[in-house]
């Protein structure tokens, strides 16, 4: 049976925006040595806005646009909303994309006018044999640098624009890792984001501990691999991209402003998307578990 203090703080949770799922997680909680994050949709707003386009040869920005907008608009992945909004809001032409495919982790694919389009990040490009990938090194290390995100679109296998895009750290966020650092807790970031971009958010928040890169079932293992060290690991997701790290892990935290699939692979859902929900999650359940020794 389940003590009555154990339901108390389940209660107290939900007031809180933290949901529970079932009472045994509040004693797992309590044990949590080190909390996995994701970057985008978890500490990141995952409302990204784009901040650049830079065109390759001969292509216009409008017809690049028009072209990602079309195959974007069948994904749910938050750089791909904000292309589409990008595209809305500077009035460009609409186009229809058939064949649409989602790569998660990696990009999408589509076909529009009868051409190849593909948007992603550079190493998934390079596997569909883009070329024209290297020419763009210099401008998309400036804009990671300024903690944009890059996705590389290509035209018939022929790189044809970057767009950068950048998603604000949330502001709840900064507070929620300096608590987590206080409570003694390892914090560690994980995103499918290129190396530079990941950099420059860690920096902001001080993080110092991060990978970048990461593929969904990479973040999975890595979660697997800290279990086996001994660790006991709070994994803290918003997409379909964290589900398998999400159920790999000790306790599963998912945004509730994220993909349902998170929600469903998670023990915790934190109402508003507010990581400071970890914080009390975590304070909750050391009083809980106080109180029934
Ligand atoms: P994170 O781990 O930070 O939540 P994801 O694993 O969702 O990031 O995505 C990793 C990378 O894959 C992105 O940075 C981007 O380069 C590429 N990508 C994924 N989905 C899309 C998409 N719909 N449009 C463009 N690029 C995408
Ligand atoms: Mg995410």
């Amino acid at each position: 049976a389940t003590p009555m203090s154990v339901m108390v703080g389940v209660g107290r949770g939900a007031k809180e925006g933290v949901l529970i799922r079932d009472a045994e997680i509040l004693e797992i909680m309590e044990k949590v040595d080190t909390i996995v994050v994701d970057k985008t949709g978890t500490l990141t707003k995952g409302r990204s806005a784009v901040t650049a386009i830079e065109t390759q040869g001969d292509w216009s920005e409008s017809d690049v646009l028009a072209i990602a907008a079309a195959v974007e608009q069948s994904s749910e992945h938050p750089l791909g909303r904000a292309i589409v909004e990008y595209a809305e809001a500077s009035d460009t032409q609409r186009r229809v994309a058939k064949d649409f495919q989602s790569t998660t982790g990696k990009g999408v694919v589509a076909e529009v006018d009868g051409k190849h389009v593909a948007i992603g990040n550079p190493n998934w490009l390079a596997e569909l044999n883009v070329t024209g990938l290297e020419s763009v090194r210099d401008p998309a290390e400036q804009h990671q640098a300024n903690a944009a995100t890059v996705v590389y679109v290509a035209v018939d296998r022929s790189l044809a624009a970057i767009i950068a895009i950048k998603d604000p750290i949330k502001s709840s966020t900064p507070d929620a890792i300096q608590a987590l650092h206080s409570l003694g807790l390892r914090v560690v970031m994980l995103t499918g984001d290129a190396r530079s971009t990941a950099e420059a958010v860690a920096k902001q928040l001080g993080i110092d501990d991060f990978r970048a890169n990461v593929s969904p079932e990479a973040k999975h293992d890595f979660v697997q691999q800290l279990k086996q060290e001994g660790k006991t690991v709070a994994m803290c997701g918003d997409g379909i991209n964290d589900a398998p790290a999400l159920a790999a892990s000790n306790v599963g935290i998912a945004m509730g402003t994220g993909t349902s699939v998170a929600m469903e692979s998670a023990g915790v859902t934190l109402v508003g998307g507010d990581l400071r929900g970890v914080v009390a999650a975590k304070q909750l359940s050391q009083k809980t578990m106080r109180n029934i020794r």
